[in-house]
């Protein structure tokens, strides 16, 4: 991490897990151990049924409140969806976009993008994902992968909106699998990430993005991989169920900066 140049972020993807109630009783506890000092930004994206639940138990504190997908699309005939004007009004911050579960589910680059553009006029914050799978890692396409993935996602994004977009590298091979990147691996990958949004945006805005490291990431192997210095900060799914050990991380968080 940089903290000179960007902010750290640590963020929570609960995918399909807890309820409304749960949300409440998980938040409770959360506030109760949060650390004093501000050394990141926080983010906990939620299930869309829990968002009013987390909104309003976080309201007095710093952690922001984010989603876990959206429809780009303003309104209309799309059953089941939610935009970004909702998610806006319901209090959220941050959306989660194109997460390898989502990709998988048969989510385009094309919509991503296109997501990302939405969100970004709604005024929120895109955590947007890519990674490769086993497969491309040991195949030796990561490169070509992951450059693949961020030119579509961020196509056509104008120069002075790119600061707001957070990127996270989230190795499919490693999500939810216990099987983290090794320090030297995530940030070769985040490194080659920043050099993308170099390309894209040009310098300055590169050195000011956020770039997280996701999968299987936990309150054992977070130090290590938050010293690097490409990564901003983590996007944390099955640890950050637990408020003892999502607190642990955003303690992680708090070391010196290069
Ligand atoms: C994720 O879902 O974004 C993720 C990184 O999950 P986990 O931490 O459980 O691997």
């Amino acid at each position: 991490m940089n903290r000179k140049y960007r902010k750290t972020l640590i963020a929570g993807n609960w995918k399909m897990n807890k309820t409304p109630s749960e949300t409440k009783a998980f938040m409770t506890e959360l506030k109760a151990m949060l650390p004093k000092g501000r050394w990141c930004d926080i983010a906990l994206c939620v299930p869309a049924v829990c968002i009013p639940a987390a909104v309003r138990a976080m309201r007095e504190t710093r952690v922001g409140i984010g989603a876990e997908n959206c429809n780009a699309n303003p309104s209309g005939a799309y059953t089941g969806e939610i935009s970004t004007a909702m998610l806006t009004d319901a209090g959220c911050k941050y959306v989660i976009l194109g997460h390898s579960e989502r990709r998988a589910m048969g989510e385009t680059d094309e919509e991503i993008n296109a997501k990302v553009k939405a969100v970004l006029e709604a005024g929120l914050v895109p955590i947007v994902c890519c990674g490769e799978t086993l497969e491309q890692r040991e195949s030796g396409i990561t490169e070509e992968w992951i450059t693949m993935q961020i030119k579509l996602a961020l196509a056509g994004i104008p120069e002075e909106k790119s600061r707001k977009i957070v990127i996270a590298y989230e190795p499919i091979w490693a999500i939810g699998t216990g099987k983290t990147a090794t320090p030297e691996q995530a940030e070769e990958v985040c490194q080659l990430i920043r050099v993308v949004v170099r390309k894209l945006f040009g310098s300055k805005n590169a050195r000011a993005t956020t770039i997280l490291y996701g999968g299987s990431m936990n309150e054992k192997n977070a130090y290590e991989l938050l010293a690097q210095p490409d990564i901003d900060g983590g996007l944390i799914g099955g640890a950050s169920l637990v408020p003892a050990k999502f607190v642990k991380i955003i303690e992680d968080a708090n070391q010196p900066t290069a």
